[in-house]
């Protein structure tokens, strides 16, 4: 995920305002920060974010002069949605944002969690669709 941060910061590093008083926290590494701060968030709390793009956008513009920030926004809106996307996706390649194998949410008739790769739409494996299917007529009655 963190190429999505990158690609943001790089693409408005030439832009930062340097720092009166370099120190150990320039206004560089802040905006890096700010970057990988809001792409972790849109990672494990997506659902919950609600303007990942504003709100990362509001840490930021006072490290760019006023006449670049349209072009900030439009550059911030532009990688999240694609990180965004890249995250809609990522259950079909069986892993989370860290790596972890997704599992099937169903349990086995020996009371094991089912180890089958899941499909996206519903979190099932195609063995135990019913469930998802079940699921559906529940929500549904
Ligand atoms: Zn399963």
């Amino acid at each position: 995920m963190y190429r999505f941060s990158r690609a943001i910061y790089r693409d408005l590093a030439g832009d930062i305002i340097e720092d009166a008083h370099p120190g150990q926290s320039s206004n560089h590494e802040r905006v890096l920060r700010a970057c990988e701060a809001a792409i972790e968030r849109l990672a494990t709390d997506r659902h919950y974010f609600a303007h990942p793009a504003r709100t990362l956008f509001a840490d930021i513009r006072w490290y760019f002069p006023m006449n670049v920030q349209p072009r900030v926004l439009r550059v911030i809106e532009c990688y999240l949605a694609c990180a965004d996307n890249a995250l809609r996706q990522q259950p079909q390649n069986g892993y989370d944002v860290y790596g972890n194998p997704l599992h099937c949410r169903a349990t086995t008739r020996k009371g094991a969690p089912c180890q089958r790769m899941p499909l996206p739409a519903n979190g099932y494996c195609p063995s135990h669709q019913h469930l998802a299917e079940t699921e559906e007529e529940l929500l549904a009655a």
